[in-house]
């Protein structure tokens, strides 16, 4: 499969992501060469991984081995808590750079807002810093609350070109959703499969068995429809595939509804308004 098939969006900055990835959180340094490698194969040019996975290394190896050129890819990491400090996330930035391997990183993101450590608008001026020097493409945000954005948008020069968020059929998110579309910042959806939690629903199913595909395949389709960035993680190859195979359908409007109508304002990672932990 080719990855040609994947659409892609522009950022604010002119970089264009895909919008279908592959994330790698949770799988173990040991096993992600291998899992990447499949995903590849799959067709996946895009890769998430970040810093606090402890997998960036094994990520550069299977995309540099993949004799696929690099402009082909699109890899984002992102800032693990501890160096937040505005020193300590520039060396954050090279410290990936160093471990993946593969030139300037095309999206590096601060992975937690950490409201009550330290400053994370200091952090982003960091970061900005970073990007004019060339050493990530794109920068952005993850976990980030509006407020937390007011104050960049306030405060900073550079507007993230991201905010990576948890987003699945039972936690919407279309406040935040739609704030971040009025000031040109993509909504990436994390956990867009709930991390298992959505794949047992009935709706899904229904949905699901009407155009002949998983319910993974219909949650997935779903945040593409709503134009979302998503990279599910499955280091099972058959299910890589799979949710790689969303190109050739289509939910219909009333099929959207009814997944629109599942939220339920259910929280699965921690609130980043309480989330301090370094
Ligand atoms: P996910 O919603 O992608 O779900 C992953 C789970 O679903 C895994 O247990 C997997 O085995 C299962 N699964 C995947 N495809 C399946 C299929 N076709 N059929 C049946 N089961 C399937 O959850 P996630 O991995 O937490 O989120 C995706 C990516 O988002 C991560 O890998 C990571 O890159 C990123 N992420 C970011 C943050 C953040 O704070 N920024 C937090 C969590 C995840």
């Amino acid at each position: 499969m080719a990855d040609h098939i994947v659409p892609t969006i522009a950022l604010n900055n002119a970089v264009h992501i895909p919008q279908l990835g592959f994330g790698t959180f949770q799988i173990p340094p040991e096993d992600t060469k291998a899992a990447v490698t499949t995903a590849l194969e799959a067709g996946y040019r895009h890769i998430d991984t970040a810093q606090m996975y402890g997998n960036e290394k094994q990520v550069g190896e299977a995309v540099r081995e993949s004799g696929i050129p690099r402009s082909e890819f699109f890899v984002t990491s992102k800032l693990n808590n501890p160096f937040h400090a505005p020193a300590d996330a520039v060396e954050a930035v090279s410290t990936s750079i160093d471990a993946l391997d593969l030139g300037p990183l095309d999206l590096y993101l601060i992975h937690w807002p950490l409201p009550e450590v330290g400053d994370f608008v200091e952090t982003w001026r960091a970061l900005e810093g970073e990007h004019k020097a060339g050493k990530a493409r794109a920068i952005g945000v993850s976990n980030f609350q509006q407020a937390h954005l007011e104050r960049l948008l306030a405060e900073t020069e550079v507007v993230p070109a991201v905010n990576q968020i948890e987003v699945h059929p039972y936690f919407q998110q279309s406040p935040l959703r739609a704030f971040n579309r009025e000031h040109g910042i993509v909504t990436e959806a994390w956990a867009p499969l709930g991390q298992g939690a959505v794949l047992d629903d009935e709706v899904l199913a229904a949905v699901g068995s009407e155009v002949g595909r998983s319910v993974a395949q219909v949650t997935l389709r779903w945040h593409l429809q709503r134009g979302d960035v998503v990279f599910p993680k499955s280091s099972t190859p058959a299910r890589a595939a799979e949710n790689f195979a969303l190109f050739d359908f289509a939910l219909s409007d009333e099929q959207m509804s009814r997944v629109d109508a599942l939220d339920a304002d259910r929280r699965l990672g921690p609130n980043p308004d309480e989330f301090n932990r370094v």
